[in-house]
C-alpha cells in the first residue's frame, strides 16, 4: 500500500494549528519572556533523538509536532506479529529493519522531515554519538536499556558546557499502566533514582534456580544464567539472536521436564531473557502523546514542562488504566545516595552471617540494585569478580565466607559494578540487621 499523495498547498496547511500553539506563549509562559517568532526556526534545527518499543508512535507524533531532524533507532526487523500495532510497517516490510522502514514512510508522508535510521543497540553508541542532540526521548522496553541510557546522559554532562545537558524524555508502558518522565540530568530525580518504582521481575535467588524450580520463568532463568555460563555454546549472549533464544529455549524445556513443570514456551523465553513487558497499543499511544508533547514544549518554551526546574514543581507522571481510569502528577526527589547521580553512598542493610554468596544474590531481588552479575570490592579490596575468568576464579573460594569473615564491618563501603551498566559503581554503606 502506498500512501497517498500530499498536495504542496495542504502541506503547507499542515502546520497552521501547530504554529498556533508553538508560536504563542501559554497560560503559565511569560510573555515578555517568549518570543514565538523564534520558535520554528529553532525547532527546525534541533536534533532528536528517539528509541524503542514506542517506537512508530514516537517517531509520527515528532514528525507531526514539528521536529525536523530526527534519528531514530532500533536493532529489530519486522516480524509479522507487529502489524496488529505498528502502524508504519506493511505485510510487504516483513524481514526488514524497523528503523529503516518507519524512517522512509514518515519522510514520505511529512515533506520536509529529515529522519536518520540506525539498525542498532543504543548501546552501540558511545558519548561522542549522543552529544549531537538536543532531546533524547525514550520508549524502551527494557529497564536495562533505560538505566543505560540514563546513566550515559549524566556522565556527558559538563558543567562548563551547558549543550552537554540533554534533558531525557523516559515512557514506558505495562499493560494498561505505563509512566512519562522528564528527567534533566544532574539537576533531578533520574531513572536510577527512581528504580524503586519498578519492581524487580523474574529476579529469582540462584539457589532456588539451581535447585527447586517451581515456575516456568525458573527453567529459563536457569538456563540463560547457569546453563549458558556452564556450557557457553555461542562466545556472547546475544538476546536478539534467534539462535541463541532457541538454544536458551532447548535448555529451559528440558529442565522443565525434568521438574514437571509446564508453560515454558519460545516467547515465553523470550520474554523472560530480554524482560519484555506485554504491550496495549492504546497504552502506547497515550504514553508516547504525553512524551512527545512534553519534547514539543521543552523545544518551543511554549508551555512549562513536566520536569521543569523547581520547587516540588513535578517530573513524574504515571498512568494507569487497570481499574478504570487514574493519572497521577508528582515530584520525585533527587536521592542524595543515588549511585549514578548522587554524591554519598547507599545504605544497606546486611547480616553479618550472610556469605559473600548470599549478599552477591541479594543485589538481583533488591529494588534499588537489581543487578544480576555485581562484583564486589571493599575498601581497595577486590572480593569477588565476574570477569575476566581468571579474577573470577581467583575471587571465588570469597564466596562461601561470611561477611564477618572477610572483615565487613559496620560501615566498611562496598563498590559494586555490573557488566550491563559499564562505567557505573553502586556505593553502598553496611549497615548490621
Ligand atoms: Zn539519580
Amino acid at each position: 500500500m502506498s500512501s497517498p499523495e500530499i498536495l504542496p498547498v495542504s502541506e503547507s496547511r499542515r502546520w497552521k494549528y501547530l504554529d498556533n500553539v508553538r508560536t504563542r506563549p501559554g497560560a503559565f509562559v511569560d510573555p515578555d519572556e517568549f518570543d514565538g517568532s523564534t520558535v520554528v526556526d529553532n525547532m527546525n534545527k534541533i536534533k532528536i533523538f528517539g528509541a524503542g518499543g514506542l517506537g512508530c508512535e514516537i517517531l509520527k507524533n515528532l514528525a507531526l509536532s514539528g521536529f525536523k531532524d530526527i534519528s531514530i533507532i532500533d536493532m529489530d526487523t519486522i516480524d509479522i506479529s507487529n502489524l496488529n500495532r505498528q502502524f508504519l510497517f506493511r505485510h510487504a516490510d516483513v524481514g526488514k529493519f524497523k528503523a529503516e522502514v518507519a524512517a522512509k514512510f514518515v519522510e514520505r508522508r511529512v515533506k520536509g522531515v529529515k529522519i536518520t535510521p540506525y539498525n542498532c543497540k543504543i548501546q552501540d553508541f558511545d558519548e561522542d554519538f549522543y552529544l549531537q542532540f538536543q532531546i533524547v526521548v525514550c520508549g524502551l522496553d527494557s529497564i536495562e536499556a533505560r538505566r543505560w541510557i540514563n546513566a550515559t546522559l549524566i556522565n556527558m554532562v559538563n558543567p562548563e558546557n551547558p549543550d552537554s545537558m540533554k534533558p531525557l524524555i523516559d515512557g514506558g508502558t505495562e499493560g494498561f499502566k505505563g509512566q512519562a518522565r522528564v528527567i534533566l540530568p544532574t539537576m533531578g530525580s533520574c531513572i536510577e533514582c527512581q528504580l524503586d518504582m519498578h519492581a524487580p521481575r523474574a529476579a529469582v535467588p540462584l539457589c532456588t534456580l539451581a535447585s527447586i524450580p517451581r515456575q516456568p520463568e525458573h527453567c529459563i532463568e536457569w538456563a540463560h544464567v547457569i546453563a549458558w555460563d556452564k556450557e557457553k555454546p555461542f562466545p556472547q549472549l546475544d538476546k536478539d539472536d534467534p539462535e541463541h533464544i532457541t538454544w536458551l529455549y532447548q535448555k529451559a524445556l528440558e529442565r522443565a521436564k525434568e521438574f514437571n513443570i509446564s508453560g515454558v514456551t519460545y516467547s515465553l523465553t523470550q520474554g523472560v531473557v530480554k524482560n519484555i513487558i506485554p504491550a496495549i497499543a492504546a497504552t502506547n499511544s497515550v504514553i508516547a502523546a504525553a512524551c512527545c508533547n512534553e519534547a514539543l514544549k521543552i523545544a518551543s518554551s511554549c508551555a512549562p514542562f513536566l520536569g521543569t526546574p523547581g520547587d516540588g514543581e513535578p517530573n513524574y507522571m504515571m498512568y494507569s488504566g487497570n481499574d478504570s481510569i487514574y493519572t497521577y502528577t508528582f515530584k520525585h526527589e533527587q536521592k542524595e545516595d543515588c549511585p549514578v547521580c548522587g554524591m554519598t553512598a547507599r545504605v544497606l542493610k546486611v547480616n553479618p552471617k550472610w556469605t559473600l554468596e548470599e549478599l552477591i544474590e541479594s543485589f538481583a531481588t533488591l529494588p534499588e540494585a537489581q543487578l544480576k552479575k555485581p562484583s564486589i570490592r571493599a575498601e581497595g579490596k577486590t572480593l569477588y569478580m565476574q570477569l575476566p575468568p581468571s579474577l573470577e576464579e581467583q575471587t571465588r573460594p570469597n564466596l562461601s565466607k561470611t561477611l564477618e569473615e572477610l572483615g565487613l564491618t559496620a560501615g566498611t563501603e562496598i563498590a559494586v559494578t555490573d557488566p550491563a551498566f559499564l562505567g557505573v559503581v553502586f556505593n553502598f554503606s553496611l549497615r548490621f540487621a
